[in-house]
């Protein structure tokens, strides 16, 4: 008796297991066929969207984050789900590609529609795999040539974890690409490793406290203190700072009172498709 039910339980783990192999290597495939559809560009599953970034100085539309949208037919799949596949096969660096590609084309489309007092800025995140090819400021300063776009108005975002992999590496890549007047971010900081000592060396603009922080400020005075220190670490540092994930607008009044410089959330827009974002830009909103 043991023994059968030794077996069973066996079994159910195997098809268990096979079920999640199975499924794993599914999705690879289908984004494998949407990723080579994109350079014949015959593939529609792909979309960039935008989610804008407030000014807390003006109350208006800094710029946007550019961030990947895939829908197969009949179907919505999450960046948090396809991203990380897509960096373990080798896929994120075309799609990655794309992307960059496909938000700098964006935002010299609004560049030439809008005449703003300041100029939009566009954030891009990296992955991991992107951030360490040897030759990405030459892919990068190509897509800046194809699509006539100022280096001064691209911002990339890489995460605290990447920066952290091999910290003189990352100055080094950082420095090539600031040598195109560049910019960059370290994303969802506050939930990596990186250790304070090194923050200072990393010759980044601007700081994302993240979503996580930003939506716990309000249930404790400790939490409110972390965010309060990042944000004076960071002017210390010479960096300024981007709230992520602001839903309310007591968020953001509290944010503005501790001289945060910029917020993104739910509370002033989701991350909208071209048109929409289009549209928010032509109404010039102001918080
Ligand atoms: P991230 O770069 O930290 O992007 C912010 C995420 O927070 C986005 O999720 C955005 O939709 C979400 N968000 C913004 N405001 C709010 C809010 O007020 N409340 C809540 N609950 N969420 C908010 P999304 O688009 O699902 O992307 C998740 C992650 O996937 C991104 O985190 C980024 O790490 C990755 N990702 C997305 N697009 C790209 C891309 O084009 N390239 C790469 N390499 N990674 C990407
Ligand atoms: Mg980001
Ligand atoms: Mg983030
Ligand atoms: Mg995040």
């Amino acid at each position: 008796r043991a023994k059968a039910l030794g077996r069973a339980r066996y079994e159910v783990f195997s098809i268990g297991m096979r079920t999640q192999i199975v499924s794993r290597l599914q999705l690879e495939n289908e984004l494998r066929r949407a990723i080579a559809a994109l350079s014949d560009g015959t593939s529609q599953e792909f979309l960039v969207y935008y989610q804008p970034i407030i000014s807390f100085k003006t109350g208006k539309i800094a710029g946007f984050e550019a961030l990947i949208r895939w829908q197969p037919p009949g179907k919505f799949i999450s960046p948090a789900e396809f991203i990380p596949l897509a960096e373990e096969t080798g896929l994120i660096i075309p799609l990655g590609e794309w992307i960059l590609k496909e938000a700098c084309l964006q935002l010299k489309s609004w560049q030439k529609q809008f005449c703003l007092e300041s100029p939009l800025s566009l954030s891009v995140n990296l992955s991991s795999q992107q951030f360490s090819q040897p030759d990405l400021t030459e892919r990068v300063e190509k897509i800046l040539k194809e699509t006539k776009l100022n280096g001064e108005n691209l911002k990339l975002e890489i995460t605290e974890s990447m920066a952290m992999q091999d910290v003189e590496k990352t100055i080094a890549s950082i420095l090539r690409l600031k040598a195109l007047k560049l910019r960059f971010s370290i994303d969802d900081f506050g939930t990596g490793y990186s250790s304070l000592s090194y923050l200072h060396r990393f010759p980044v603009d601007t700081l994302k406290v993240d979503r996580s922080f930003v939506s716990r400020m309000e249930d404790s005075s400790e939490n409110l203190a972390i965010v309060q220190t990042v944000i004076m670490l960071s002017h210390k540092l010479g960096m300024d700072v981007t709230a992520e994930g602001v839903e309310k607008a007591s968020q953001m009044q509290i944010l503005r009172e501790l001289g945060c410089e910029y917020g993104q959330g739910y509370y002033f827009a989701k991350p909208l498709n071209s048109e929409a974002a289009t549209a928010l830009l032509a109404e010039q909103p102001q918080w």
